[in-house]
């Protein structure tokens, strides 16, 4: 057990002198009680601890840029016992989580971390990352039809935000094609919802850029920590 100034202290919040403010203030709570005295001690591995509301991590926060190949599920785990991307990440003893989601048959840039500001930052609508990917449709889509995807376009849960849209290549004579797309929204299956609300159904999807970040480097399947750099620019 120690000192809850010292242990706030250690998990990086601020210095003993203004944590030991903090608690005197009655922002600090232990286990759902806020805590006004300074000789309370704690196990910072058995109580939950929280500063204005939000629980303290006494874990370092790690970052990982993944690889996801198609027939994983962004998830910690799957009742169907399917495989799961967390399968991948086994030997990381950090509690960490899949920042967003793909889908089941998308493949591509996949972030986890157990950073809950990043995550909450990432996933806010106003904070606009951008994500990029290819799509492989049916048919080739006109200039109109790109147009109308960059504009907005209706689908069941209201207007998209403008996008940016372009065709990439025509593939077999004709008969499909590769999009690119960049949006900064986050919707279920938002992208395969696009493509299918210009009469393109999107056969294969794959997301090659997240915010400053690609791929570049790994091979599906494959992850690495993010560089300091990376974390800033993404910050
Ligand atoms: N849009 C989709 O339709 N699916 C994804 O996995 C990601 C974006």
């Amino acid at each position: 057990m120690e000192r809850l100034q010292k242990v706030l202290a250690h998990a990086g919040v601020a210095s003993r002198r203004k944590a030991e403010e903090m608690i005197l203030e009655g922002l600090v709570s232990v286990n759902g009680k806020i805590i006004r005295e300074l000789g309370v001690t704690v196990d910072p591995k058995q109580d939950e601890i929280k500063v204005r509301n939000k629980k303290i991590s006494f874990e370092n926060s790690v970052y990982y840029i993944f690889y996801k190949p198609t027939g994983v599920i962004t998830s910690v785990s799957d009742p169907q016992g399917r495989r799961v991307v967390m399968d991948y990440f086994r030997d990381i003893k950090e509690r960490i989580y899949p920042i967003g989601r793909l889908d089941y048959d998308t493949s591509g840039l996949l972030l986890l971390s157990n950073d809950g500001d990043l995550t909450h930052q990432l996933m806010h609508p106003s904070f606009h990352v951008e994500k990029t990917y290819i799509a492989t449709v049916q048919g080739v889509p006109t200039r109109h039809k790109l147009a109308r995807l960059e504009k907005g376009i209706m689908l069941k849960d209201g207007m998209t935000a403008p996008a940016r849209a372009e065709l990439v290549t025509e593939l077999k004579g004709g008969q499909q094609s590769q999009l690119r797309l960049t949006i900064h929204e986050g919707r279920n299956r938002q992208v395969r919802r696009m493509c299918k609300a210009i009469g393109h159904t999107c056969v294969a999807l794959h997301r090659e850029r997240y915010g400053c970040l690609t791929l570049e480097g790994l091979k599906q399947e494959e992850f690495r920590e993010l560089t300091k750099t990376e974390l800033e620019k993404l910050k």
